[in-house]
């Protein structure tokens, strides 16, 4: 079982799988909702995970349609991404995770995107969109 939560501790999560997909997102959406030069994310099983506290305190904003992500309305961390056409997969922002997810991030997408003040120092594979040709909207999360 992985446990996360936001800044301000209001909302927490359980997940009770694995965190599958992870990947680093420097997409311009995702580089704003974070705040930073990229968003660090993975995926989950909608079946798989609950909230433990606060989801009351959750908000949604649909960022590209059929995309939702949320965040605490209280300190604005980033939370899960809510795929209209995907309702059984989570996006997951792996920061606000508190246990290690074990798995680590596989590549760097929409590197094309990337913000010029950042440079990718490791050696992992970079993909300018995202791999595999057309966005599969669980992947832009
Ligand atoms: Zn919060
Ligand atoms: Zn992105």
């Amino acid at each position: 079982m992985l446990r996360g939560s936001c800044l301000c501790q209001g909302v927490a999560f359980e997940i009770h799988g694995k965190v599958i997909d992870l990947l680093y997102c420097h997409c311009s959406m995702c580089r704003k909702a974070q705040g930073s030069a990229f968003r660090a994310r993975g995926k989950v099983l909608a079946s798989e995970f609950r909230w433990v506290r606060g989801e009351e305190r959750v908000r949604y904003y649909e960022s590209s349609p059929g995309q939702q992500r949320s965040f605490c309305s209280v300190c604005g961390s980033s939370l899960i991404t809510r795929f209209t056409d995907k309702p059984k997969v989570l996006g997951l922002a792996l920061g606000v995770l508190d246990d290690d997810p074990v798995d680590r991030p596989l590549c760097h997408v929409h590197v094309a995107s990337k913000a010029p003040w950042h440079e990718i120092t490791d050696d992992l594979p970079q993909f300018e969109t995202l791999p595999g040709g057309p966005l599969p909207p669980s992947a832009a999360a």
